[in-house]
């Protein structure tokens, strides 16, 4: 499968970067997971407007999913028609939250996407074997666990350490994993990941390479952060860039 990263700034698109998004692809099936502010426009320039067969959403913090509300207007509204319905798994009140971010009068969106609720578990999505699990953040958040042909791509969503992403990561061949918070300061509980404990959480699941995102530019160390992370992981580390695109 190829990943390719659309947008990876944490909690407000940054100087470089739109918002969480980041497209999966395999035996010519589109997955886009997340779908943060900004990263539409990256989606036109690696992959085309209308090339995507599903999404999933993580969680419903705006930083995750209000270009699923712009994404209403390319497919309802298209000069070539309107296009069919989309499937989006998402947690429970996507489709509210989704229509009333993209305009309260207008009503549901559900010519546009049809919504599946994420339940922890394993299901199938296209040609991937999806593992969701919750994971430790202040709403109903989901890590991800992707398998195809016998790869593994885990992704954090947004969480603080837990088991479960120690469990959804286990022997990955690529762990895109958050780290928004700078070690050392006094970050509040259960909400975000450090480089230090994303490296910690690499090294508790085996993975073969850790992808490091979700990193809020103006707040934090890149710097820091990969260090931190480097640290605690012994494997292969990096910074995810928008435009960066994996082979798994
Ligand atoms: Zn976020
Ligand atoms: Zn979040």
């Amino acid at each position: 499968m190829r990943l390719t990263v659309l947008g990876c700034a944490g909690s407000f698109p940054g100087p470089e970067s739109a918002c969480s998004a980041y497209l999966v692809e395999a035996d010519g099936f589109r997955l886009l997971v997340d779908f943060g502010p900004g990263s539409l426009s990256a989606l036109q320039r690696y992959a085309g407007l209308h090339t995507i067969d599903a999404i999933l959403i993580t969680h419903l913090h705006c930083d995750h999913v209000l270009d699923a509300c712009s994404y209403v207007v390319v497919r309802r509204y298209a000069p070539d028609g309107p296009y069919p319905p989309l499937p989006v798994y998402a947690p429970a009140g996507a489709p509210e939250r989704i229509a009333a971010a993209y305009s309260t009068p207008d009503g549901p969106v559900d010519d546009v996407y049809t919504f599946y609720g994420l339940q922890p578990g394993t299901f199938p999505i296209g040609p991937f074997t999806v593992t969701v699990d919750r994971v430790s953040h202040p709403v109903e958040t989901y890590g991800v666990r992707l398998e195809h042909g016998g790869r593994v791509l885990a992704y954090s969503s947004d969480t603080a350490p837990c088991d479960a992403l120690v469990r959804l990561a286990q022997g990955a061949d690529l762990f895109l994993c958050e780290a928004s918070y700078l070690d050392g300061a006094d970050n509040p509980p259960d909400l975000h990941l450090t480089g230090r404990e994303a490296g910690e959480a690499a090294t508790k699941a085996g993975v073969s390479r850790l992808v490091l995102t979700h990193l809020v530019a103006a707040w934090g160390s890149e710097a820091a952060t990969y260090e931190a992370a480097a640290a605690a992981f012994t494997g292969p580390a990096e910074v995810a860039r928008p435009g960066a695109r994996y082979t798994i």
